[in-house]
């Protein structure tokens, strides 16, 4: 984490000059929560929409902050306890700071963003990177304006790779994060179709996401999905200098899969470059394995034997209920209750479809949220993508979902399908029907809680 002189911070984080007795005095880490900061550390308040951070200062005080910042605007900063550094704008000096430190540091830092999968792809980038390197990653999902300057705070002087996952959800975040994480490695994992037809917000989704690039050291290397015909189309009329690396499943890509299976294992594939090179990775997921090309053109871009990658990829471990597999007693189960849109649904009922054909397949799919307009249609959608041939049962959950089961009805036996508002009465029918060697998938929006399906499916009750 940084370490540094006040005198050092108010450069780097455009503060007010310290006084001559507190020039020297260090700080160890930064913190804008205090209920995680720790002894030492810098506070750095931040205004948000509920809470104001300057009115925790007198606690992170107490806990032993070395040094905080403060708003000009703000009344009655606590002078005389410890040094209070003034600034036009906290939340702009967190910013300055972490781009300041980051420009100091060695590391080899590999930048992720995308629609879907940037946190499946942080996290097993970041264990194959550490078969090999002093390897950081972001922690969980911390991927916006304040998470990618927190990260970049975390690193340590000695890190050789850091993953930073970059969120976004409008133009322009995209271009201030990659400036402040200035990528060796920028990596696009897809882009999303939320916005299925409408042409000219895809435009504007990749165009955002191409904003990766304003940071991108000069030398740097763009890794992206060239299955996406619009992106690519993007990358290849850029006037820019970087290196260009595509995956996907096309032939066409540098890297692409030339064989892919999945069973209870997890998912294995093998690629044109090592053809007698089997890769796994302990997850179901036909994107899943995306992900993964995605992670062994940014290990081999970083510098890592294949051998490595392999070793690394079979051991990732990547945050919980996105497309993890449980085995239970009698079936199993994958839990991808993180969240859901339309084309992460897509891709998890396409998993299904990979599936040995004699395990009883089942798919549970909850509500997806936030598509405004679009949801009944989106929903429709997903609903007239099941393989009604291999899925042997459909149960849905929420109001939405309605308009799922409706078109599934059409593509399976109607009487394999049903729509439910109550959980407890789905997870019992589940139940009835499970046979052993059952393969279910569960699926929803973070607010429908599908994860209580799962336990309850684990636990038996
Ligand atoms: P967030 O925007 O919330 O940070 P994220 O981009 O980090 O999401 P993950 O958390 O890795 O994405 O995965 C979220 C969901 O998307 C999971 O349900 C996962 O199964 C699905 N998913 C992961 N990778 C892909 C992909 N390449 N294409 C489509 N869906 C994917
Ligand atoms: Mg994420």
């Amino acid at each position: 984490m940084i370490r540094r002189t006040l005198q050092q911070i108010s450069v780097m984080g455009l503060t007010s000059i310290p006084t001559n007795d507190q020039k020297k005095i260090k700080i160890d880490g930064v913190s804008i929560d205090t209920r995680t900061l720790c002894k030492g550390n810098l506070y750095i308040p931040i205004v948000g929409d509920r809470f104001n951070g300057h009115d925790f200062v007198a606690l992170a005080i107490e806990k032993g902050a070395a040094a905080v910042l403060w708003n000009r605007d703000e009344p009655n900063p606590p002078l005389g306890k410890i040094p209070v550094l003034m600034v036009k704008d906290t939340l702009l000096s967190l910013q300055s700071l972490a781009r300041e430190y980051r420009s100091q540091l060695q590391a080899t830092v590999i930048g992720i963003t995308g629609s879907n999968g940037k946190t499946s792809t942080k996290d097993m980038l970041a264990d194959c990177l550490a078969m090999q390197f002093k390897t950081q990653k972001t922690f969980g999902n911390l991927n916006n304006h304040l998470g990618v300057p927190l990260t970049l705070l975390s690193l340590e002087e000695d890190t050789e790779m850091a993953v930073v996952e970059m969120g976004m959800s409008g133009l322009g975040e995209i271009e201030l994060l990659s400036r402040m994480a200035q990528p060796d490695i920028a990596v696009i994992t897809n882009i999303g179709e939320a916005h299925l037809g409408d042409l000219g917000s895809t435009r504007n989704i990749i165009q955002a996401k191409l904003e990766i690039l304003s940071g991108l050291k000069d030398n740097g290397t763009l890794i992206y999905n060239g299955d996406h015909v619009l992106l690519a189309g993007a990358v290849q009329s850029l006037k820019d200098d970087h290196a260009k690396i595509n995956f996907g499943w096309e032939p066409m890509n540098d890297y692409h899969p030339i064989s892919a299976e999945m069973d209870r294992n997890g998912s294995t594939f093998s690629i044109a470059q090592y053809p007698s090179l089997a890769f796994t990775v302990p997850l179901a997921g036909k994107h899943q394995i995306l992900n993964a090309l995605a992670v062994v053109a940014a290990s081999v871009a970083a510098g890592m034997s294949r051998n490595a990658i392999r070793n690394g990829l079979a051991n990732a471990r990547i945050t919980n209920m996105r497309n993890e597999i449980i085995e239970g007693d009698r079936f199993i189960l994958i839990n991808d209750t993180y969240k859901s849109n339309p084309s992460s649904a897509v891709a998890a009922l396409d998993t299904l479809s990979l599936w040995p054909v004699d395990n009883q397949k089942i798919a549970v799919l909850g509500d997806m949220q936030d598509l405004g307009e679009q949801a009944v249609s989106m929903h429709h959608h997903v609903g007239s993508s099941i393989d009604g041939e291999k899925l042997d049962y459909l149960f849905t959950f929420g109001p939405l979902s309605l308009h799922t089961a409706d078109s599934a009805r059409r593509l399976m036996s109607p009487e394999r399908v049903f729509n439910y508002e109550d959980k407890p009465n789905m997870i019992a029918h589940i139940q009835s029907v499970l046979k052993t060697d059952a393969v279910v998938l569960v699926k929803g929006s973070r607010a429908m809680k599908l994860e209580e399906v799962v336990s309850s499916l684990i636990e038996g009750h």
